[in-house]
């Protein structure tokens, strides 16, 4: 893997070594160097939020924290989406 992040999602790209893209939240599995869609925000006790992928090649769960610079509507639609969505759709937001 490469020090910078590049979006697999929506072509952004980074020198930060950050875990998933600011823009779409994509990440990238290190395992597989599959694309990862985000599909949960989760809030531990104490901290910061943490972003929930879903590897779209082996369906594994992986979770890096959110960051300042993420894009905060994509978070915030996370967020509140179970309560308006049906469960595990694969491509929640599109393209944005
Ligand atoms: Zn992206
Ligand atoms: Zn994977």
């Amino acid at each position: 893997m490469s020090e910078h992040f590049s979006c697999p999602g929506c072509g952004v790209t980074s020198d930060d070594r950050r875990q998933h893209c600011p823009e779409c939240l994509t990440a990238v599995h290190e395992i597989d160097g599959a694309r990862m869609a985000p599909i949960a925000v989760a809030v531990p006790s104490e901290g910061d939020w943490v972003v929930v992928h879903r590897c779209e090649l082996c369906g594994q769960l992986v979770s890096s924290p959110a960051r300042g610079d993420d894009n905060v509507l994509i978070l915030m639609r996370m967020a509140v989406r179970p309560l308006a969505s049906p469960p595990f759709p694969f491509e929640p937001f599109g393209r944005l």
